[in-house]
């Protein structure tokens, strides 16, 4: 199995999660006086990875004191169940919003599927296993976690999603963003920058909760964003206005087509692969233009889903 293991600061290494193809989401693996923190969790397909990893650091299933998916969209957190399984001593460690989706998953594989068909959905992401409530930890906003000597603080995050937290790493003085800080392919970046973009994906996009969250991210002056989606970056006032920028500009397009409901999603799609197309253009990234078109067709499918959900809740505010 290949399996490319990255050492990046103060005992984090990250691995590839294999998530739908190779270099679009990732696990981090802290190491701290030998136990060990997973940090996402990829699919009940990345458990293999995981498993690999461990090993190839010289460490077991056993060395697991927490599991901690950022939030409960499966290419984050449908692993969780598997890995519980296997590491006996791990507890895991959730947003209160996503504790009982994780302890009774059915209502959340019946809405994933239902989103994506039953055979996407389990050439995806698999199955989920439940966790049992007592080796669930639910982490509110401020939680602190002592980690063997090493200080993490929850940020309740929303924006992308209600059940989402950010993980401040006091040691490494980096913030684990899960999709609240963007997402930024190693595939497109130029050799002086990342291209980053907001992830819009269903059902609980909210522009200024995640400005808001962002903000919250930034305030703390971090030195290092640990992105799912993918790796480590610096947050440089460039990186954070081109994610600002791009969640001000899929605002507006998704605004656009306010009133017209009949084939919006659609419409938004085609709107957000030529902004952002547009955008990269301009940073002169890696990947050739067909190249990024054909990464980012996933994401601008998802984000214009997202932004049709969260027209029609603007819709049923008026209304209301
Ligand atoms: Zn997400």
């Amino acid at each position: 199995m290949k399996n490319t293991i990255t050492h990046l600061t103060d005992g984090i290494t990250v691995i590839d999660a294999h998530y739908a193809d190779q270099g679009i989401a990732c696990i981090y693996i802290v190491v701290q006086a030998s136990k060990v923190m997973l940090i996402e969790t990829g699919t009940s397909y990345s458990v293999a990875y995981v498993l690999a990893a461990l090993d190839e650091l010289k460490l077991t299933p056993d060395d697991v004191d927490y599991v901690i998916p950022t939030h409960i969209h499966l290419d984050h957190a449908a692993g969780a169940g598997h890995l519980l399984d296997l590491c006996l001593q791990a507890q895991l460690v959730i947003h209160p919003r996503g504790a009982t989706h994780m302890i009774n998953p059915e209502k959340l594989e019946a809405g994933t599927m239902a989103v994506y068909g039953e055979e996407k959905y389990r050439k995806l992401y698999g199955a989920l296993k439940p966790i049992e409530e007592q080796r669930v930890i639910i982490a509110e906003d401020e939680f602190e976690l002592d980690f063997n000597g090493r200080q993490l603080r929850f940020l309740d995050t929303p924006g992308h999603a209600l059940h989402h937290f950010c993980i401040y790493d006091l040691l490494s003085h980096g913030i684990f963003t899960g999709d609240t800080f963007g997402v930024a392919y190693k595939q497109l970046a130029s050799s002086n920058s990342e291209f980053i973009f907001a992830s819009t994906t269903p059902v609980h996009f909210d522009p200024d909760a995640l400005l808001e969250s962002i903000d919250k991210i930034i305030s703390l002056q971090p030195k290092y964003i640990y992105l799912t989606h993918f790796g480590m970056i610096k947050p440089t006032k460039k990186i954070v206005s081109q994610l600002i920028q791009s969640i001000k500009a899929f605002v507006a397009i998704a605004k656009e087509e306010k009133y017209s409901i009949q084939g919006r999603v659609k419409r938004i799609e085609k709107k957000l692969m030529l902004y952002l197309l547009e955008q990269y253009h301009k940073t002169q990234g890696h990947a050739s233009l067909a190249e990024a078109k054909k990464l980012l067709q996933m994401d601008c499918h998802l984000n214009a889903q997202g932004l049709d959900i969260w027209l029609k809740r603007l819709a049923k505010k008026r209304e209301a």
